[in-house]
């Protein structure tokens, strides 16, 4: 039989997609992949992550407000998200927290990330969280909540094992993408040895974090700034890397990421 996937982080209503999205959905069900969690960023690509889901049946959407965009929001942005939740079984992502992007403003990445959680508890959502060396400023704010949101996903997680159980007990999975194979990514694969199975996910990031040669399919295209775009199809390339890290079989791993996806998934709707 032939194994199953879900890609749980993936933005394919980016431009990067315009033109062939139909051929990448088909790549991505002929590799197995059943699911992809499609992340909105803005209130500009909500409305296109919205037709994408009413398209594909495959396609989970979530709808947020991304740390490096909340500048560009405007004074009604919550009430416009919690209408986009309403209209189909969704959770709220991507939100966070980012301290590498260089123009940002912390407080402002705060607070939109404190309304948003705020709206999950109340919708009783899962989040879909990115956090960039902003460990610390996360856990505060996790830690602050008088509710949490009923479950989160920690998006191609960076941080270091230390923090598997604390968000554990928090309600947090995590997943990681091929970027975690990466050799300078010492912390990360050290997290990835030390996850305890049933909090583990996989993702492609796609369009985002291009994986290495072995890990894409020859198909690949390359974008204009050189880069290589990836795709969800690419998963199950990197998930035998990923498979011999944690020492299992590939089954088990499909078997286990894909149930843990759909565990999370649980309060979509
Ligand atoms: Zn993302």
């Amino acid at each position: 039989m032939k194994l199953e996937w879900v890609d749980s982080h993936v933005h394919l209503q980016d431009a990067a997609f315009a033109d062939d999205l139909s051929a990448v959905l088909l790549r991505a069900g002929q590799a197995g992949i059943i699911k992809m969690i499609c992340n909105g960023t803005s209130q500009t690509d909500w409305p296109m992550v919205l037709d994408l889901v009413q398209k594909h049946a495959a396609i989970i959407p979530c709808f947020g407000l991304h740390p490096w965009f909340v500048k560009n929001r405007t004074a009604d942005w919550l009430d416009e998200l919690e209408s986009f939740l309403a209209r189909t079984p969704s959770c709220i992502g991507e939100i966070g927290l980012d301290r590498w992007i260089a123009d940002r403003d912390e407080q402002v990445q705060e607070e939109v990330f404190r309304d948003q959680l705020s709206l999950a508890v109340k919708l009783n959502k899962p989040v879909m969280v990115h956090c960039v060396r902003a460990w610390g400023p996360l856990m505060d704010v996790l830690q602050s909540l008088p509710t949490l949101p009923p479950a989160m996903l920690i998006h191609a997680f960076g941080g270091s094992a230390e923090l598997i159980k604390p968000l554990t007990q928090m309600g947090a999975y995590f997943s990681f993408a091929a970027s975690v194979l990466d050799p300078k990514r010492e912390k990360a694969r050290l997290a990835l040895q030390a996850m305890p199975a049933d909090r583990l996910l996989l993702e492609t990031d796609s369009p985002d974090l291009p994986p290495s040669e072995p890990y894409r399919m020859i198909e690949s295209i390359m974008m204009k700034d050189g880069s290589c775009r990836n795709e969800p199809a690419n998963l199950p390339l990197f998930a035998v890397k990923i498979a011999e890290i944690k020492n299992v079989s590939l089954d088990e791993l499909s078997m286990q990421t894909t149930n843990n996806a759909k565990k999370f998934l649980t309060l979509a709707g």
